[in-house]
This record gives C-alpha cells, structure tokens and sequence, in this order.
C-alpha cells in the first residue's frame, strides 16, 4: 500500500487472511487479526472506510476468503511482511495498520483507540521514525486518525486534516528566509501542482488553516518575497498564536526586511513557546547578533548548541558572530565544527576561505575556495581561488575559467588576463557590488601598486556592510599594508 492508497479519503486495498493462513513472502500471519478489515474502504464491495466489512468475522477471519475482491487478496500490511517491525505493533493488539511504500510510512490508528499511537512504545517508535525520515528523506511518516491526517515534520506535527476524496498529500521542501531547507507536506487536488487554496480551507479548524498560511509564507520566503511572507505568517500567527514555527519565520523575514526590532520580538515569541528547539534558539541568537546584541546572542548560541551538539548551523552562525566581533580564531573553531559536521555546507565552506584569507593563510584560503567552487560550480569561487593562490605565492596559478565564473566574475577574471583594465572591469560591476574593487585591489596589490591596491580597499570598506566577504577581506588588507581603513 502506497501512501497515496493509505489516503482514507479515496479507495483503498485492504484485506484480512485467513486465520491460518499467511500471504506469499510473509513469515507472519493475521492471525486473529482483522483490523484492515474496519479501517479501509473496499471499492469492490461499496465498503466505506472506518467500518467492518460485512463478510468479516471480527478477530476470525473474513467469511468469503476464496471470492474475496481483489483489493484484498493484495492488501498485506507492513507488519505482517516485515519482521524487523516488533511483534508489539501486530495491528490486533496495537490497533493500528502499518503501511509503507513509496517512501512514507502510513500509521492507520483504529478510531476506537484514537490515542493509541501516541503512547509508548509506540509513539517512541514513530518518532524515531520520522527523525530518522528527517535525516534521510526516506521514510517520512503520517499518522491517520481516522480520516484525519497528521504529517510528522521536523519543525513539528502538521494537521492536514480531513483528506478530501482524490486528494493527496505532497512533500515539498521549501526555503526558509535564510535558505534553509524546510520540509513541508500538503494537499493537492488530482492534476494540480499548486495546494490548498482559499476555498479549501473552508471549514477547517483554525490550526489547520494556520498551517496552511505557514506554508504560503514559508514558500514566498523561499522566493524571496518576504513582504508576502510576513502577511501569510501574520494571518497563521493570528489563527493559531501558539505556531511557533510561524513567529520563527516571521522573525527572520523582517530581519531580512531590516524590521529588526519586530523581528526580535517575534524571535522571543518563538523562543518561549518552543524553548527546546535548537533550530529558533538559533534563528534567535542570529537576529539578536544582527542587531548589535552579540552577548546575548552568544549566550542564545549557547543554548542551541546545547540542545543540539551536531547542529552544524548553529556553530556556523556563531563563528560569523565571532567572526564580526573580531574573534578571529573562535570563529575558525566554529566554522570547522561545523564543516567536520557537514563537510558540503558551502557558505561554510566560503567562510573559511574568508577567515583563513583574512588571516593571511592564502594557501588553506585557496583549498576551501576550490572545494566551494566544486560545491558550487556557477559561482564566484574560482575568482576567490586563484587571487588566494597568487596571494600564497604560487605561480602558474590557473585563471578561473569563464564559463564558470558567471557573466560579472567573468570581467574580473578577464581584468586578471590583462584584456580589460581595472576601471572597466568595476564600471561593469552590477549595482551594490563591493567584490569588483576588492579584486581591482588585488590586482594592483599583485602587481606591487600599492596605493591603488589600498584606494580600491578602502572603497569596499567605505561602502560598508560589514557582513559582506570582500568588506572582511579589504578591511584585512588593510591592515596588512599599514593604510587607514578610510582616507
Ligand atoms: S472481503 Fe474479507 S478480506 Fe475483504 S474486507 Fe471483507 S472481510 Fe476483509
Ligand atoms: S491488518 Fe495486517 S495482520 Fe491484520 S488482518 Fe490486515 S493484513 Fe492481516
């Protein structure tokens, strides 16, 4: 049965075997079970779901085994065809059906026990389940209560609701405002690629609604429309003002709107209502740096972390936190946690090469920067690259390739091959762009000018944002060459 067939909204199989007997590949058998049987409908024989079969024999057995319809001869639940699933969860005695196919596990729970799976060990067990789904992406879990379905995500339970006839329930990962991936689930009506729409969230309870505007937001979000996304989480906040999950995201679409002080109130909102969640404690900590607030910041980092040891972002966020504050070699120690903790995380990887580059390491700056090209072949990497190894000495350094480098890093890679002089290569630069006098600085400091060198630095550092790589690394610069950081 496929997590589609487990949609007790549409037709699905189900069947009992004998009492004595056991289907094809089964080590186990039903037994005296019959509870597949009550919980899906049975299109052959017009059964509705969630009612016993009128040829079933309840915990003997169904009474037509030999002319039963197709749709049960081919129903076996997971239970009874994989023995690495505890004997405990035998749907007789657990009263629920376990489903798995497609790469989602179904959780049928017998409306006469409807808070049967969320007691131990079986709710320990789904749990684990569906951590282990967040890791992998296989196996993702959703629990039907009755025709209510409840989609297990690492940001918590999703209530989907009843499922209409036809429907689905989609997966989908989405952005959140600082790109990183949430994953979402919803319904989707036959053939549309969209979701819920206004008209289907009538009559549905507010947290269902509320979950459906979280959604929305955390999609525009990922699109970058955070102004959108701020009304969308403000109308599920306004439904549900318990959605944790939606003051968190809201919390970092204003910071991404500049609206910082909403931002960090909503980032406390979230805080309290989920204040072991190392995920909003670090979204917190990380509003709370961007607004100049870097002790308490650091102290919410400290919270995050532990709660959650391996959580490569948060030691991340903390090393450009340290980073800024001038904690150079803390924010090295960060950063490579979180690399040792997930070695294809790029905007580490690209911070390193900036700590390591402001710290006049050029040959440990190159080999981060030639791996974040590998990681990220379209973007400005290979630049970054090649002035690191000029930097460190090397010779016969290969220029970045064009093709790669995009159309900007292109011209700067073309004023490196002496065919477009340094002035033309920043007039081209696109606007608000600081890399373009930062790199016209390297090419004047590798040619020994350093005057321009130090003029083109200190114009990446007069257009301030200081949370940009080249404004890290002019400032560096310098500093090495002894010139004020502003004329
Ligand atoms: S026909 Fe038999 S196997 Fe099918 S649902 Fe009814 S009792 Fe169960
Ligand atoms: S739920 Fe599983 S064990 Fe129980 S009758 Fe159906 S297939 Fe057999």
């Amino acid at each position: 049965m496929s997590a589609q067939e487990a949609r007790p909204g549409e037709t699905v199989a189900a069947g009992a075997d004998v009492v004595d007997g056991a289907p094809t590949g089964a080590t186990r058998s039903c037994g005296t079970c019959t509870l597949c049987c009550k919980l899906f409908d049975i299109r052959a024989l017009n059964k509705p779901q969630l009612e016993w079969c009128k040829h079933c024999a309840i915990g003997q057995g169904c009474r037509i085994y030999e002319q039963r319809p197709d749709e049960c001869r081919e129903f076996n639940c997971a239970w009874l065809m994989d023995e690495s699933i505890g004997e405990e969860w035998k749907p007789s005695r657990s009263r629920m059906v376990l489903t798995s196919e497609g790469g989602v596990i179904g959780v049928h729970v017998d409306p006469s026990r409807p808070d049967a799976w969320r007691k131990d060990p079986y709710h320990a067990q789904i749990r684990a389940w569906a951590s282990r789904a967040a890791q992998t992406g296989e196996g993702r879990v959703i629990v039907w209560e009755g025709a209510n379905a409840i989609v297990l995500l690492p940001r918590g339970d999703k209530s989907l609701g009843k499922v209409p006839a036809d429907h689905q329930i989609a997966f989908r990962s989405l952005r959140d405002p600082v790109g990183n991936a949430v994953l979402d689930a919803v319904v989707v009506a036959p053939g549309d690629p969209g979701w819920t729409d206004a008209a289907s969230l009538t009559g549905r309870s507010d947290k269902d609604v509320a979950d459906a505007h979280l959604s929305r937001g955390l999609a525009a979000a990922a699109q970058g429309d955070h102004v959108r996304a701020v009304a969308e989480f403000s109308q599920a906040t306004a439904k549900d003002a318990k959605l944790f999950a939606a003051h968190d995201a809201r919390a970092l679409s204003l910071m991404q709107l500049g609206r910082i002080d909403e931002a960090i109130e909503d980032s406390q909102r979230a805080a309290e209502l989920a204040p072991s969640d190392a995920g909003v404690l670090n979204n917190r900590a990380l509003i709370l740096c961007a607004a100049g607030r870097h002790v308490d910041g650091m102290a919410v980092f400290e919270t995050a972390l532990g709660l959650d040891p391996n959580n490569a972002r948060a030691y991340f966020n903390r090393g450009m936190a340290r980073g800024r504050a001038g904690d150079a070699a803390g924010a090295r120690a960060d950063v490579g946690r979180a690399l040792e903790l997930d070695d294809r995380y790029l905007a580490a990887r690209a911070e390193r090469g900036v700590l390591n580059f402001s710290s006049a390491m050029f040959a440990e700056a190159a080999a981060d920067f030639e791996h974040a090209a590998r990681l990220d072949p379209n973007g400005p990497w290979q630049l970054w690259r090649y002035v690191a190894q000029l930097r460190a000495g090397g010779s016969n350094v290969p220029l970045p390739a064009g093709r790669a480098t995009g159309p900007w890093p292109a011209h700067l890679a073309a004023m490196f091959r002496g065919e477009i002089d340094a002035a033309k290569a920043i007039a081209a630069a696109p606007p608000g762009d600081r890399d373009g006098a930062f790199f016209a600085g390297e090419f004047h400091l590798l040619r020994g000018d350093r005057d321009s060198a130090a003029a083109n630095f200190r114009r990446v550092v007069a257009e301030g944002n200081n949370w940009s790589y080249a404004y890290d690394c002019a400032l560096a610069e310098l500093r090495r060459l002894g010139a004020p950081a502003l004329s």
